[in-house]
C-alpha cells in the first residue's frame, strides 16, 4: 500500500498518509482539506527496516522526509 506525504497549506506541516484509491486527507494538524501530495520514497524504505510500522508525521525524526524511521533518504 502506497504512503503519500502531504503538505498542509494552511499550518505549513507535512504528513504522510496511507492512500487507499483516490482518498484526499485531512490535515491531522488543522484538519484543512488545503493539502498537496508530495512524492514519498521513505515509506518504502521504513518497510525492510524491521518491519517497523511508519507512525505520523507527528512523532517525526526526520526533518526530510516526515518518516518516523527514515533511514534512507539521506537526511
Ligand atoms: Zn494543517
Amino acid at each position: 500500500m502506497p504512503i503519500y506525504e502531504y503538505h498542509c497549506e494552511k499550518c505549513d506541516r507535512d504528513f504522510e498518509y496511507l492512500v487507499l484509491g483516490n482518498d484526499n486527507p485531512d490535515c491531522p494538524n488543522c484538519n484543512s482539506k488545503k493539502v498537496s501530495r508530495l512524492m514519498s520514497i521513505c515509506g518504502f524504505v521504513s518497510k525492510g527496516n524491521g518491519g517497523q510500522t511508519v507512525k505520523s508525521a507527528a512523532s517525526s525524526s526526520c526533518s526530510g522526509c516526515a518518516a518516523s524511521s527514515c533511514a534512507g533518504c539521506g537526511h
